[in-house]
């Protein structure tokens, strides 16, 4: 624990959240939804999608583009396929209504889709991943986001930061679970550089002149950049398809306009996948994910570590020693409940 943080247990954290929740104005159902998912970030040691998020929160809240209480509307769009209309709220409540139903589905059907409309989607993906391979399904989710990053070979914003995640039950174990932006990084990151004033990473960002910086509040006033190059671009543009005008929702840019400069977290849909493996399988299923098991043995063995181990590994540590927070995020989270 370094001078500048401040040691709390868990509990006492997940009260600050409902407490801070509460005096805004949210249901008891979006304070229970919004709650879990932020302490799932901050007990991973995902600091960029932990309690941090409130100050985002409460900001879109107070920007009026949000709803604090809209109550989700599930739609059976076709035998596969499920719709939930969030109204305007956060992603939370919308994805813990609609994942018994998209798990029926998947399990009729082998695979099923989700779109999540009309939603400020704030949390990582791997919150969502981690729900349906604890159903015993492989998961994809990705949804677009406010338009931060520009194309490979352009300099100005147009995609989202995109976060794609994917998930693999293995019985027994952790899921393997992958989970990130398609840009360099993701932006809660540079805006905690900015808070702390450290310089960024070479490659994560331009300047609004088009030049690399490592400046944060350059990059954040410029556009940053996709991982990968050109292959990242692609994979970014993928999602706003399949996560926008595929599910009749907005695009990157589009949630841009909407926002009018208020500063509020991007507003648009989702697209999560669930596929199960006993429909592609059937009785042959266990002898299959054994050979997942050797997969992920050979990638280990060799030094490699598996995508969420570090997670893992914090929520060991977190669930004993309690969560170490930055004092001056601990007093503006404090501030909002004034
Ligand atoms: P990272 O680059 O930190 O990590 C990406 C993935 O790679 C993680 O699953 C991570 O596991 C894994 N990983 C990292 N290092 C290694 C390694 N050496 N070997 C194997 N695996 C590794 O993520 P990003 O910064 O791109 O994204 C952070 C989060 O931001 C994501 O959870 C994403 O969902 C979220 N996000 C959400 C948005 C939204 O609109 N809701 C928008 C953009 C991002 P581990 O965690 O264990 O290190």
């Amino acid at each position: 624990m370094s001078a500048d943080t401040i040691r709390m247990q868990l509990s006492e954290l997940d009260t600050l959240c409902r407490q801070v929740l509460s005096r805004h104005g949210f249901s008891l159902a979006h304070i229970d939804a919004i709650t879990t998912t932020l302490m799932r970030g901050q007990v991973d040691d995902c600091a960029s999608h932990g309690v941090y998020r409130l100050l985002g929160l409460i900001g879109t809240l107070q920007a009026g583009k949000a709803s604090p209480d809209a109550e989700p509307v599930i739609k059976d769009q076709a035998p596969a396929v499920l719709r939930v209309d969030a109204g305007g709220a956060f992603a939370p409540l919308a994805f813990s209504r609609g994942l018994p139903r998209l798990i029926e589905k998947a399990n009729h059907c082998g695979i099923a889709a989700m779109a999540i409309n009309h939603c400020v989607h704030f949390s990582a993906l791997w919150v969502e991943i981690e729900a349906i391979t604890s159903a015993g399904l492989v998961g994809l989710a990705c949804n677009p986001a406010h338009a931060w990053v520009a194309p490979a070979g352009g300099t100005v914003p147009l995609f989202g930061t995109n976060p794609f995640a994917f998930g693999w039950p293995r019985p027994g174990a952790h899921p393997y679970v992958f989970d990130f932006a398609t840009s360099a990084i993701a932006r809660g990151d540079i805006e905690l550089h900015r808070r702390s004033g450290e310089p960024i990473p070479q490659g994560w960002a331009v300047d609004a002149a088009g030049n690399p910086t490592t400046d944060a509040i350059e990059a954040l006033n410029g556009a940053m950049l996709t991982f990968g190059g050109h292959k990242g671009s692609a994979l970014a543009t993928m999602i706003e398809l399949i996560a926008g005008p595929l599910i009749g929702d907005l695009t990157s840019a589009e949630s841009m306009d909407w926002d009018q400069g208020a500063g509020g977290l991007p507003y648009h849909g989702e697209l999560i996948i669930a596929l199960d493996p006993e429909r592609f399988l059937g009785s042959e299923t266990a002898q299959y994910l054994q050979r997942a098991e050797k997969l992920f043995e050979s990638i280990v063995n060799q030094g490699a570590r598996l995508p969420s181990q570090r997670r893992f590994e914090a929520r060991h540590r977190t669930a004993r020693e309690g969560v170490d927070i930055p004092s001056q995020l601990l007093t503006d989270i404090r501030a909002l409940l004034n």
